[in-house]
């Protein structure tokens, strides 16, 4: 089974179909593969960040037509401390069952002539002349004018490129949807700092909630065997009250990791294949969407002037380097705060009492906005309420 497309993408999950759906709107031929039937579920915390629903919208997607739930900002929890953290009025973020998401994002390819879905195991890129020039599957191969690698996190397609990668360990996570008595209008996503576990609860529908938790494996092992008997010991536990297990188990362990480069051989990465940020963040899908959006801007260029191949792969690497940047300070002050006691106090301590610089690092991260856009003046402005 050979195939030939403008462009060929490795993996239909987030980013892979998102890209997908932004170039089949231009009408270019997309050889999309995959080797698990679709919508494949995995563990997530479910919550779209305003960054993430925004993509959703330039993807010709109403969010709210979308099955699932806005949450208006982030309620954080420690054992004795309570902090909201609203986003901007009018930037919701959206709940959104990730299965529903994968069948939503694949309404915006069905039916056009120019995509091919096809399942298969990659195993490879295809090099000639020092450029990979498409991927090798156990069933064919798919050439294309651009390349793109969106198999997730721990790519083995760039892997196989010869990709090198600077590991930053792992963390597992742990997720299961409960199906309330009674339906609930929780506009906040909570997220529970309750090291060594950080629990996030997200209203995937009015009656609904999915309750994620990440940690590491030894805490792991502790709540493994009675996940609901665990929430049901936090500060969380009335949420839970009455509810049932609404979906299967399902565990996993997040590498997190960043490629020396996001481009190899001129194939692009997008979504996790281009590193992994820890997901305490809960920015993955939005990540994804918006490197689909870049990617989908740099192939455009590619496909319409060969000649500025090099220009347009450059740029896609220049965004994609400093997007990382961005978020990996975040990531690294972020996740070395929730994994202590003293840390996870710390800081929902000092959201509660400098709301404003609270709010505004939450706008530069669920919005992925510039740091000039900090008012340094909210540290001085601590509220004592
Ligand atoms: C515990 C946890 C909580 C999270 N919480 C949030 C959150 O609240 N909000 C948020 O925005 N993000 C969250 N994330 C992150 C988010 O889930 C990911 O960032 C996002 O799913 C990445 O999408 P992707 O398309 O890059 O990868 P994936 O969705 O993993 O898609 C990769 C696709 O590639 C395919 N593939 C892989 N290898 C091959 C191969 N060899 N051949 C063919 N196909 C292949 C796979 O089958 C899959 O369909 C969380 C993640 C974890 C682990």
């Amino acid at each position: 089974m050979n195939r030939d497309a403008d462009v060929v993408i490795g993996g239909a999950g987030i980013a892979g179909l998102a890209l997908a759906g932004l170039l089949a709107r231009e009408g270019r031929s997309v050889v999309l593969v995959d080797k698990a039937p679709p919508p494949r579920d995995r563990v997530c915390g479910e919550g779209i960040m305003p960054m993430g629903v925004a993509v959703l919208r330039e993807l010709g997607l109403e969010p709210e037509s979308i099955p699932g739930h806005d949450f208006q900002g982030l309620e954080f929890h420690t054992a004795r401390t309570v902090a909201r953290v609203p986003f901007r009025p009018g930037r919701n973020g959206r709940g959104i069952r990730r299965t529903t998401l994968v069948e939503a994002l694949q309404g915006t390819v069905r039916d056009r002539p120019t995509v091919t879905a096809v399942r298969d195991d990659l195993t490879g890129p295809v090099w000639e002349k020092g450029r990979i020039v498409g991927l090798e599957g156990r069933l064919g191969r798919y050439r294309g004018d651009a390349v793109v690698a969106a198999d997730g996190a721990r790519s083995s397609l760039l892997r196989k490129a010869g990709m090198r990668f600077h590991e930053r360990g792992y963390r597992m996570g742990l997720r299961l949807h409960f199906a309330l008595p009674r339906p609930l209008e929780m506009e906040w996503v909570r997220v529970g700092l309750f090291s060594p576990w950080d629990v996030y609860v997200t209203p995937v529908s009015e009656g609904e909630l999915l309750a994620t938790t990440m940690c590491d494996r030894a805490a792991y092992r502790r709540i493994v065997t009675d996940y609901p008997g665990f929430l049901a010991s936090t500060p969380f536990a009335s949420l839970f009250a009455g509810a049932r297990p609404a979906s299967r188990p399902l565990a996993w362990h997040h590498p997190l990791f960043v490629p020396e480069r996001f481009t190899a051989g001129g194939m692009l990465a997008v979504g996790d294949a281009g590193g992994g940020i820890d997901p305490c963040l809960g920015t993955g899908v939005s990540f994804a969407l918006a490197t689909a959006r870049e990617a989908a801007r740099a192939v455009a260029a590619i496909l319409d002037c060969p000649a500025g191949r090099p220009e347009a792969e450059n740029a896609f690497e220049a965004w994609r380097a400093g997007l990382f940047r961005h978020y990996a300070l975040f990531d690294t002050v972020f996740r070395s705060l929730v994994t202590s006691p003293f840390g996870s106090e710390a800081l929902v301590w000092g959201m509660r009492h400098w709301p404003g610089t609270a709010a505004a690092i939450t706008r530069i991260v669920a919005e992925n906005a510039p740091w000039h856009t900090f008012p340094w003046s909210s540290l001085l402005r601590p509220s004592w309420n």
